[in-house]
């Protein structure tokens, strides 16, 4: 299961850790996923959004 928003499509992004003695590595920068279950034309079904999505769902459905 890949890692990433079933809404936006907002998946991991990839970057540089640079540590105060300047060694640089590379680092990943994950989504903040949660899983939400909803009701899509009558339809119960898990999906799993980000936190952003998150909040436009429960503005719609609360
Ligand atoms: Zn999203």
């Amino acid at each position: 299961m890949a890692r990433k928003c079933e809404i936006c499509g907002k998946g991991t992004k990839f970057g540089r850790q640079i540590s105060h003695s300047h060694r640089v590595t590379s680092r990943k920068f994950k989504v903040n996923l949660h899983t939400k279950r909803v009701v899509i034309n009558g339809v119960k079904k898990k999906i799993r959004v980000c936190t952003k999505c998150l909040r436009k769902i429960t503005s719609i459905l609360c």
